[in-house]
């Protein structure tokens, strides 16, 4: 029998991707989400496929369904969204934890909590190995993020040390790719539309501060190797780009692969926007056999091939 899979923020960016490599993979899909910033469109090409189901849910409420495993992708992720309502935020990833975790105990699924490289904050140690334990700001406006996914990490864990859950907790580095929200305020997107549409490049601060980008598919990759480790391995796990750019290399490059006339033009820096920010990806290489394959070139262009289609 195929396997049934659930994928919570399915349709995201990341989650549409997730779901379109499950279904290749021959797995049963259920994609639950609430659209508050997926959309319909990321997973319409799916919705022809009989192992496809679509939920329009909530995590924050219980959901009872039968599945094997569970990806929790559930949660704005860029923080102009995340910022809108805090609270929801903090609230998606806590009570989306506990509710998906009360179900992956109750019917015995392995589940994977896509967790972030914010749970190390504005970092002090760099690259950031996993055995970092962070530097997070508990009470300023990206906490509710930050402590939300660090609160998530907690939970995964107790619930694997007192209840036996077969957990895998993947942290997440900045990544990018078609199917991006082309109003999400994320760097990579936020680029890319201007460049094309010939606007002001806005580089928030001295564009100084750095960033490692991931292309969608390596991630997708490394979350579906980690699922399928068979030994008990909870991780935590780094999953990123170890290529590491300034903001100003990355607005240089997207200006230069689109061959937009834009200008840079500075714009103040949000309060605890991290320094700097690499994975050491030792552990993955190590546990799970994985690197990235798309350099950030070749990776930008495919972004930019798809953004030319929609802006
Ligand atoms: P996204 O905003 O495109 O996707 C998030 C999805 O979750 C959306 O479809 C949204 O509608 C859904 N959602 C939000 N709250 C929900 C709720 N309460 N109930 C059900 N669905 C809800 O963002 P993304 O980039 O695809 O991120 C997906 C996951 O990966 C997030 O958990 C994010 O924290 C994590 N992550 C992403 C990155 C990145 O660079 N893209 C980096 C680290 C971690
Ligand atoms: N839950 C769910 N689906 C299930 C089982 C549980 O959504 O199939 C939710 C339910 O809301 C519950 C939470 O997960 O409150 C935590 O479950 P757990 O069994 O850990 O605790 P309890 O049921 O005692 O609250
Ligand atoms: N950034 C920028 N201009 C933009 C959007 C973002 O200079 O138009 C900067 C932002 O201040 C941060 C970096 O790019 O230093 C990455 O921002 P993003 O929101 O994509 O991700 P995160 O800060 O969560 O890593």
């Amino acid at each position: 029998m195929a396997k049934q899979v659930l994928v919570t923020g399915g349709a995201g960016f990341l989650g549409s991707h997730l779901c379109e490599r499950l279904l290749n993979d021959g797995c049963e899909v259920i994609c639950a989400d609430n659209f508050y910033t997926g959309d319909k469109s990321n997973i319409l090409p799916l919705m022809d496929n009989h192992r496809f189901e679509l939920m329009r849910h909530d995590v924050t409420f219980p959901l009872y369904v039968e599945v094997d495993e569970i990806y929790n992708l559930a949660c704005p992720a860029s923080p102009v969204h995340y910022q809108i309502d805090p609270v929801q935020t903090t609230k998606t990833s806590v009570h989306g934890a506990i509710n998906m975790l009360g179900l992956a105990k109750r019917v015995r699924a392995r589940i994977l909590q896509a967790s972030t490289s914010e749970v190390y904050g504005d970092p002090s140690v760099h690259p950031q190995p996993e055995s970092y334990w962070g530097n997070v700001n508990p009470i300023g406006i990206r906490s509710c993020y930050d402590e939300g996914k660090r609160c998530a990490e907690t939970l995964f864990f107790d619930y694997h040390r007192q209840y036996g859950v077969d957990i895998r907790v993947a942290r997440i580095f900045n990544t990018y790719g078609p199917r991006m929200h082309p109003n999400d305020g994320r760097v990579v997107s936020n680029f890319i539309v201007q460049a094309l549409r010939g606007e002001d490049i806005t580089i928030y601060g001295d564009g100084r501060q750095t960033r490692s980008f991931q292309y969608v598919d390596d991630l997708i990759e490394g979350m579906v190797r980690m699922m399928a480790t068979p030994a008990d391995f909870p991780g935590p796990i780094n999953i990123g780009n170890p290529e590491e750019y300034t903001i100003k290399q990355l607005a240089e490059l997207v200006i230069e692969l689109t061959g937009s006339a834009s200008k840079l033009v500075a714009r103040p820096l949000p309060q605890d926007d991290p320094r700097q920010r690499r994975p050491d990806i030792g552990l993955a290489r190590q546990v799970l056999k994985w690197e990235p394959t798309v350099n950030v070139r070749v990776g930008l262009q495919r972004t930019i091939d798809y953004f030319r289609t929609i802006v």
